[in-house]
């Protein structure tokens, strides 16, 4: 019988040198410094902030932005096989740097040449974390529906009002936000950069989630928030349609995570397949497992190869929002079946935190949720196909 061999890493496809590089000094990084303490820390709720700090300074903070404002200057192609490689090790971390990504949105793409050369070094590449604050607790799906408002007052803007399930909320160095400077809807909504450190922003005790327990996720309470006009970011009223953009970016960066998510678990299953032994040889005979293997690789690479051809598209400057959201929609559900079916792989023992498959499942959930739950893909993707619902 030919010897066994455990899940090869993932052949990934680079398309430079430079990439081939990133990616020893990225699998170096997750071996040293992420993966071996992923499962204690998550277990204590612990974020690791000083793995952020370590990322930023190599460079793996900023990586599709451009290299004038301290960004790596990498395709998408690339950046989201990073976060995929990243979430494999521990979604905290993986999730995290989407966030980070998506909170740096708004200034890199619609920001002034001013606010970028004052802003962005340090976003990208200085050592800052970024939160991104669109939900509130009674706007989530309808986001244009949102109630925080900023109040012109002279040259500056005072907002008021409370963001809800906020990403590194409490620990972000900036926020993002979006408030209401006029009338009801998407048109009367601007986007803002407020320091974390500002009077009047506080963060609520962190909620008490199913998973990624190390990611601190929060309220944030604006109590008079004032920033000034020199902060509000593109156009009065641009606001909804710079969060819709940033989002498009998002969800591919939410897909890769998710299909770190599952190939880690299928990992775990394939190994424990070989090892554990019933009915006097390894389970790994047995066709009812490997079909259901076989299954979990195959949405693994359907994924990745979707998430892929949606990033190329943005690479190349084409329209991508749908490919996102199927792209969000295809992975993050492949996740949750992967990691669930990888729980079914192990019996007993995967229903314990003895292995990392029970967290893996806990895990997938939430990105079937983030960034616009799967049935607000499914709206996006209708719409695309379909045009706008009539009334
Ligand atoms: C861990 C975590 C981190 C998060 N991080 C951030 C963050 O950093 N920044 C941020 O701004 N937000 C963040 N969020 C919020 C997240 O984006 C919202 O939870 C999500 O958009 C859904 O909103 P909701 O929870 O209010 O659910 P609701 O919108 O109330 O939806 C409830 C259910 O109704 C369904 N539904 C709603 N409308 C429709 C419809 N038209 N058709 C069909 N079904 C529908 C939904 O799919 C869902 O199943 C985070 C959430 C979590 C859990």
């Amino acid at each position: 019988m030919p010897e066994r061999t455990l899940q090869q890493s993932v052949d990934r496809q680079l398309p430079t040198d430079e990439a081939r590089d990133l990616f020893s000094l990225v699998r170096d990084l997750v071996q040293r410094e992420i993966a071996p303490r992923a499962a204690e820390e998550e277990d204590a709720g612990r974020f690791p902030r000083e793995v952020f700090t370590l990322l930023s300074d190599s460079g793996l903070l900023g990586l599709p932005y451009a290299s004038e404002f301290g960004g790596g200057d990498q395709p998408y192609e690339v950046y989201l096989q990073v976060l995929e490689e990243l979430a494999a090790a521990r979604l905290t971390v993986g999730l995290g740097v989407s966030v980070h990504s998506l909170s740096c949105h708004a200034l890199a793409g619609y920001g002034t040449k001013e606010q970028q050369a004052e802003h962005l070094p340090a976003m990208l590449g200085g050592g800052l974390l970024g939160a991104y604050c669109l939900s509130e607790p009674a706007s989530g799906s309808d986001a244009a529906s949102l109630r925080t408002k900023a109040v012109r007052e002279d040259d500056s803007w005072v907002i008021t009002g409370t963001k809800a399930w906020i990403t590194h909320g409490g620990v972000a160095d900036f926020y993002t936000v979006l408030a209401r400077t006029g009338g009801e809807g998407a048109r009367g909504i601007s986007a803002f950069l407020v320091p974390g450190d500002a009077e009047g922003l506080h963060a609520a005790q962190p909620e008490k989630k199913m998973g990624m327990k190390g990611s601190p996720t929060a309220q944030i309470n604006f109590d008079g928030v004032r920033v000034s006009d020199a902060r509000r970011i593109g156009e009065e009223g641009q606001g909804f349609a710079i969060a819709l953009s940033a989002l498009d970016s998002g969800r591919l960066g939410i897909a890769a995570c998710a299909i770190g998510v599952a190939q880690a678990a299928l990992d775990e299953a394939l190994r424990y397949a070989t090892e554990r032994r019933q009915f006097g040889k390894p389970i790994a005979d047995f066709q009812g497992l490997r079909f259901m293997l076989a299954d979990m690789a195959t949405q693994i690479e359907a994924g990745r190869a979707l998430y892929l051809s949606a990033a190329r598209l943005r690479d190349a400057g084409r329209p991508f929002s749908k490919q996102a959201a199927m792209a969000k929609l295809l992975c993050t559900d492949a996740a949750m079946k992967v990691t669930t079916d990888a729980v079914q792989v192990l019996g007993g023992y995967g229903y314990t935190a003895d292995f990392p498959v029970e967290r893996f499942m806990r895990e997938a959930k939430v990105l079937q949720i983030v960034e616009g739950t799967n049935q607000i893909q499914r709206m996006v993707i209708a719409r695309h196909l379909a045009g706008p619902e009539t009334r």
